[in-house]
């Protein structure tokens, strides 16, 4: 955990001497808790405190980086337990495990799967992050090949999984300059598996049954001088992770035990669909920074990415879409205007139910920092003057030929002062947006 400014001043020499520039060592020891000022301002500072300091001032969760360039992956450097506590910093990573020994034309097939599964969804691009490749056929030249195919997909990170130092050196020569992630299978194995790490600089990932031996190997691949730590922990069952998961992490938080402080890679691999999805969303939730699944079926895919889509969105800043005149279908100047609110799950879901309505419209997205209908009239952001004022500054009046606007069911009481002040004639829709498409068909 960060020190706060009073356990800094405790470590400083408190001799006001002003060399660092600040009046007081107590100010400079607020600056140096706000990350302001670095520690070596003070010249007076003793060896033992600066070591405290400079370790205390890591994070307490190492960050990883695999891959490279825009589309790398950056996991771990989270400062909470729960969400609502602050917000988690680094999307969890979703990728596909891929078996070396399959065949090379379903090998073809399962990539260029993989490679398809992105998603839209409330205005954001959602996909699988990576690749990893598993020597299960324990043949080198399957494993190389393997890499090789998901080599001619260029957004997709790779893992290397392996038991076998000689095909990892191998499969790294096709494909060191993605950074790949080594995931070393074996923990007999893990020194050779250092030591590529070391060479190539790369992250690895350390497999092991017990968080006391996850303790002891990183230990001995940080003194081998591999910081990029992942841990792989092999508990027996869902319960077993989530439990293991959750005391590294509040070890690395609450008791800033460093030997734990990375993050956590997760397979959720059960034979049953259901199960398989349960897990990856639960290792998600709890607290895994990769989560590695098998199934490729887009309908399986998707509410695994919606669940880290949701569970990593800043609580303190709504999902929100620009707010401007939306155009749904082929509108003309006698198409119905709808306004609602720029929350992006509000604006999705009324711009889908317009859609399936087939009644070309326009819809105007108020702006409401973001909040839902409800919420932003309680909170005084989508009132009679801001649907007024939006409709005057959007530029609809050019647009239409008509004064006729549709409010939403919840906010009614608006109606009646929105006509009002805007001079607009109001229509008051559906509570529920599934309503939508019958009362488009109906408006006149
Ligand atoms: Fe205190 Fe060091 Fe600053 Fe002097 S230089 S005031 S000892 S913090």
């Amino acid at each position: 955990m960060a020190l706060s400014g009073l356990d800094i001043y405790k470590l400083l020499p408190k001799t006001n001497c002003k060399e660092c520039g600040f009046a007081t060592c107590l100010a400079f020891a607020m600056a140096l808790a706000q990350k302001k000022v670095s520690l070596d301002k003070c010249p007076h500072i003793t060896a033992q405190a600066k070591e405290a300091l400079e370790s205390a001032s890591q994070p307490p969760i190492k960050l990883v980086t695999i891959g490279t360039g825009e589309n790398r992956i950056e996991i771990g450097n989270e400062t909470v337990m729960y969400r609502h506590e602050q917000k988690f910093f680094h999307p969890a990573a979703i990728g596909v495990v891929l078996e070396d020994d399959l065949a090379e034309e379903d090998l073809d097939g399962t990539i260029s799967e993989i490679g398809r599964l992105k998603f839209d969804r409330v205005g954001q691009t959602i996909g699988v992050n990576l690749v990893c490749v598993k020597n299960t056929s324990g043949y080198q030249n399957k494993f190389v090949s393997a890499v090789k195919h998901v080599m001619t997909m260029p957004d997709l990170n790779i893992a290397l999984s392996s038991r076998d130092s000689i095909s990892m050196n191998e499969a790294l020569k096709v494909c060191k300059e993605k950074r790949p992630l080594l995931i070393c299978e074996d923990q007999a194995k893990i020194a050779d598996f250092i030591k590529i790490a070391k060479e190539n600089n790369l992250p690895i990932a350390i497999t092991c049954a017990t968080l006391e031996d996850a303790a002891m190997l990183t230990e001995k691949a940080k003194q081998s001088g591999v910081s990029e730590i992942v841990l792989n922990i092999k508990s027996k069952d869902m319960a077993g992770h989530i439990q293991d998961f959750t005391f590294i992490r509040r070890m690395a938080l609450k008791k800033n035990f460093r030997a734990l402080g990375y993050p956590i890679i997760a397979f959720a691999d059960p034979a049953e669909e259901d199960i398989e999805l349960a897990e990856a969303v639960s290792y998600i939730s709890k607290y895994a920074g990769i989560v590695m699944i098998n199934n490729t079926v887009p309908e399986f895919v998707f509410p695994v990415l919606v669940a880290r889509q949701d569970i990593y969105q800043d609580p303190q800043k709504p999902v929100q879409v620009e707010p401007k005149i939306y155009e749904i279908g082929k509108a003309n100047k006698h198409s119905p205007v709808l306004i609602t609110t720029n929350f992006s799950i509000t604006y999705f879901t009324v711009a889908g139910e317009v859609e399936s309505s087939k009644v070309p419209s326009y819809i105007i997205c108020c702006d409401s920092e973001g909040m839902s209908v409800l919420t932003a009239w309680a909170a005084e952001k989508f009132t009679a003057e801001k649907i007024s004022e939006t409709l005057e500054k959007s530029g609809i009046k050019d647009i239409v030929g008509h004064r006729k606007v549709i409010i939403p069911g919840y906010v009614s009481v608006l109606s009646g002062k929105l006509e009002e002040i805007s001079g607009w004639k109001v229509s008051v829709g559906p509570r529920e947006a599934s309503g939508i498409p019958n009362f488009l068909r109906n408006w006149k």
